[in-house]
């Protein structure tokens, strides 16, 4: 094991403690698997298996309370259904051993589901994970998905899907590392908004071991086994230091001179709200609503969109409301794209679904329009994944047949930032989705850690299209923001102001090192970093172009 693993820090902090790897798939044990002649031992293994089961899940329902107990003890009665024991038993005395035995019983529950309806059918993958969880006791392998742990741990990962996080207790997890992803995959985007240090695209993480103390640093992308005491203080006493330059800084975002840049939240939902406000959010200017239905097999009822967004319109002055962006890196099941798409990313995703599920943007919407009623908030609503003139107009009477009046366009695909100006004489404003934008522009998805440098906002390529799409907007007199990761980087902050954006919104945890970046420069000191970062052929030119016309950077620790 190297002294020091790298990988890309996408999530600033130090965290030290224990690895816990998470678990992968657990192998279905092969159908010759016999045991070894005394069935009666065999069979006790295997209900003794299934009733650790249950009571693994009841007791881990009682800890979470809600919803989420009642899908627990629905699970735990699956594992104590004594037909499904009888199923097993009979396998074992035929000769098979008890995980292959439990194996087969799950696959005829699992048939009879499948057959029996849709609402049944759903409950499938909550009997796979059953029968995960008893195969791997049988085995002696983890638990599926993500560990269980008493105390606080490193979460260490090939990726992490937003499916896999919305349970985390972020009480536990002290830092995440991750084999792929890149600074806008959902692991960097989930750990700066959780507040935790994160390192993607560490090519060598799989090889720590479970238990193995480790040093994480979100700034730097290293990942330090075995630190010392002294090594793991003065990396602490660093990262301190960092953070206290940044506490001072309070207020609506504006440069030095006094130009007006709105500094807003991005969101998944009511319980990053109080995050948000604690970092001075004046707004949120990205709620991406597919996150309060990850997971979710059938699509929520209007009244439960409602009172979600109630929650977060209540909050602030003015929310950009996402509308909801499902495929590719973000699949819900309730909004399923075609069958065998070769390439999600280039699919049937975001607003392009809508095409074949129509009732559920119309249902958004309206929901959107009631949860805004008798507030006093400005709801803007946008659309992922918008390419022409055409799906602007279309979203656009959408939103204005339910009575929404502020209706914009996420810029995500480039062929929407080169003719932004038919664009923006149909939206009411433009949100820059630099992650999608550079995906789409460099051609390279945004999930392979191997891509991460083509993920790189400093990308001149990438500047470009913004500085394209925010003068159409300007000349249409329109608003353009930013609400993709560059926005939170603050030397870029300050090019992305210079460019023409209009606001910046980013993971709450990032605002008050952009806010004082931003406060410590002129409108045109910004204009001609952004100029000399256009002028640079690659992007650490322009990183480093930038930065030389940004002289309040280096006070700040930046
Ligand atoms: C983006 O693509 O820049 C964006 C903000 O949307 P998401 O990261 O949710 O795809
Ligand atoms: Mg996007």
């Amino acid at each position: 094991m190297p002294e020091v693993l790298r990988g890309t820090g996408v999530s600033p902090g130090v965290a030290a403690g224990p690895v816990r790897p998470m678990s992968g798939a657990v192998p279905e044990p092969p159908a010759d698997q016999r045991h070894a002649g005394d069935a009666h031992a065999e069979r006790a293994r295997a209900l003794a298996a299934l009733d650790a089961v249950g009571a693994d899940l009841e007791e881990r329902g009682a800890q979470a309370g809600g919803e989420a107990q009642d899908v627990l003890a629905a699970q735990a009665m699956m594992a104590r259904d004594p037909g499904l024991a009888g199923l097993v038993t009979d396998r074992i005395d035929d000769g098979l051993s008890a995980p292959r035995a439990v194996y087969e019983a799950f696959g005829v529950f699992r048939a009879a589901l499948s057959r029996a309806g849709e609402y049944m059918a759903a409950r499938v993958a909550d009997l796979d994970d059953v029968r995960d969880r008893a195969v791997a006791v049988l085995l002696g392998v983890g638990a599926p998905g993500v560990p269980d742990s008493d105390e606080p741990f490193v979460l260490v990962a090939r990726d992490l899907a937003p499916a896999d996080t919305a349970l985390l207790d972020p009480a536990k997890v002290l830092a995440f590392v991750t084999r792929d992803g890149g600074p806008t995959s959902h692991t960097a985007i989930l750990a700066r908004a959780m507040g935790v240090p994160a390192v993607v695209a560490c090519g060598d993480c799989m090889d720590l071991r479970d238990g193995t103390i480790v040093l994480v640093d979100g700034a730097s992308g290293e990942v330090r086994p075995d630190p010392t005491e002294q090594v793991i203080a003065d990396a602490h006493a660093a990262a301190g230091a960092r953070a206290a330059a940044l506490d001072v800084t309070t207020g609506p975002g504006a440069t030095a001179d006094g130009h007006r840049m709105p500094l807003l939240a991005n969101i998944g939902g009511p319980k990053d709200v109080e995050a948000a406000l604690a970092c001075g959010a004046e707004g949120v200017g990205l709620f991406r609503t597919e996150f309060l239905f990850l997971g979710r097999t059938t699509a929520p009822s209007e009244e439960e969109q409602e009172s979600a967004y109630r929650a977060v319109l209540e909050a602030f002055p003015s929310v950009v409301v996402r509308t909801l962006d499902a495929g590719a890196d973000k699949p819900l099941a309730f909004l399923p794209p075609p069958d065998d798409e070769p390439n999600p990313a280039l699919g049937e995703r975001g607003l392009r679904l809508f095409d074949s599920h129509p009732g559920v943007l119309t249902g958004q919407l309206r929901a959107l329009a009631r949860a805004a009623d008798g507030l006093d908030v400005e709801l803007h609503v946008m659309a992922p994944m918008v390419a022409d003139a055409a799906e602007t107009r279309s979203f656009v009477a959408a939103c204005r047949a339910a009575g929404l009046t502020r209706a914009g366009i996420m810029i995500e695909i480039p062929a929407a930032a080169l003719r932004a100006a038919d664009l923006a004489a149909e939206a009411d404003f433009f949100s820059l989705g630099t992650n999608d934008l550079a995906q789409y522009t460099f051609a390279a998805d945004r999930q392979i850690g191997g891509l991460a440098r083509f993920q790189d906002p400093w990308q001149p390529a990438l500047l470009d299209l913004v500085a394209l799409a925010a003068g159409a907007a300007t000349a249409a007199g329109k608003d353009c923001g930013v609400c993709g990761e560059a926005a939170g980087d603050p030397a870029l902050a300050c090019v992305l102001t210079g460019l023409g954006v209009t606001s910046l919104s980013m993971s709450a945890r990032s605002l008050p090192l952009v806010r004082a970046a931003v406060a410590a420069h002129t409108l045109d000191q910004c204009r001609r970093a952004a100029e000399a970062a256009r002028r640079a052929t690659d992007a650490d030119g322009a990183r480093t172009a930038a930065r030389a016309e940004l002289p309040g950077l280096e006070p700040l620790g930046l």
